[in-house]
């Protein structure tokens, strides 16, 4: 834990808008997670300038986070300044089949927005809960689809507040991979390409995406959705099921009887018996069918 008093000047220049100590688990699907020495909502590209100019003079740790949907903060929550990218990065427009989307903006709302501009394409964004930034971060995909199908632009800013645009071609895309992953780079907007589709085909589409989702995802508890990825030629699901893991449950984490690569939160769970119950499934699925499972979640904070 730092000095409050070093965060003095942060508070000045930033509206007040800085938070001390801020629970992370309200800022998590999952619910968990200590607290955020530093915390701030950026009112946009200017005020995400200043923070990060005054982290790096400070040498204050900086973290990126979208809507948290695909994060596990340790209890003992993060060094630094957590920057969240929110509603400072929430426009929206469409130019023909092209939209441009701030990079705060839920995967849901432009599934939405690009029905109702008769754009198809991107009907697979529906039920992903994250952020467009985020999605583009850890390249999120569905039924097939994955944002590297439909990246056409991608502008960032690095922590030093230079501006940057790169086409999909640059970003050495992978499964759940990204370029964004491995360069200190703070995704702001992005530019889809959808094609021309009528609103009552995409609507259908998406309607029957959501269901799937309702029928075969725990939504009714907190997650971070899928917790591990897809080893070549099986499926993790299929491997945690098969290995008889679900229902194990560490304190009030428990791996889903409903969708087996979710690991869900029942109420109170912590992060440390998350991890412990990703350690076992794994050491389980590990003995009982060869494969070793890798994690899909990105896990930060000290432990
Ligand atoms: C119920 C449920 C269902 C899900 N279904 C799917 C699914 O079908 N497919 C799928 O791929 N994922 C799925 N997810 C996981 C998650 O929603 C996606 O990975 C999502 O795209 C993450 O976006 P986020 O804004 O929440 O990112 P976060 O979880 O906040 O962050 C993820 C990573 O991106 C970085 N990051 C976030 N925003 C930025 C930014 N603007 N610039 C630079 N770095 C940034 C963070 O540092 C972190 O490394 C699901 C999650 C849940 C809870």
């Amino acid at each position: 834990m730092r000095d409050p008093n070093e965060y003095k000047e942060f508070s000045r220049l930033t509206n007040g808008s800085l938070l001390i100590n801020e629970p992370m688990d309200r800022h998590t699907s999952w619910k968990i997670g200590g607290p955020a020495d530093l915390f701030i909502e950026p009112s946009g590209v200017e005020e995400l300038k200043t923070a990060l100019f005054l982290a790096v003079e400070k040498g204050i740790p900086v973290t990126i986070i979208g809507a948290g949907t695909n994060l596990l903060v340790r209890d003992g929550g993060i060094e630094g300044i957590v920057i969240k990218i929110s509603g400072g990065f929430s426009e929206i427009i469409a130019d023909k089949n092209i939209i441009s989307a701030g990079s705060g903006v839920k995967l849901n709302r432009i599934a939405l927005f690009a029905r109702d501009s008769g754009i198809g394409g991107l009907e697979f964004l529906s039920g992903i809960p994250g952020t467009v930034g985020g999605a583009v971060v850890m390249n999120a995909g569905a039924y097939g689809v994955s944002l590297s199908d439909i990246i056409n632009q991608v502008f960032c800013i690095d922590f030093k507040g230079n501006e940057y645009v790169y086409s999909s071609d640059q970003l050495d895309w992978g499964y759940r991979k990204s370029i964004f992953q491995e360069k200190e780079l703070i995704v702001t907007r992005v530019l889809l390409q959808g094609e021309a589709k009528a609103e009552s085909l995409i609507a259908a589409d998406m309607e029957k995406i959501i269901s799937s989702r309702r029928e075969k995802q725990p939504l009714e508890y907190p997650s971070a959705g899928s917790v591990f990825k897809n080893p070549s030629g099986s499926y993790a699901g299929r491997l945690i099921q098969e290995s008889q893991c679900q229902g194990m449950q560490i304190g009030d984490a428990q791996v889903s009887l409903k969708h087996a690569n979710f690991i869900i939160n029942r109420g109170n769970a912590t992060a440390s018996q998350v991890l412990s119950l990703i350690d076992l499934v794994r050491e389980t699925v590990k003995s009982k069918t060869g494969f070793s499972l890798e994690v899909e979640i990105n896990i930060l904070g000290r432990c």
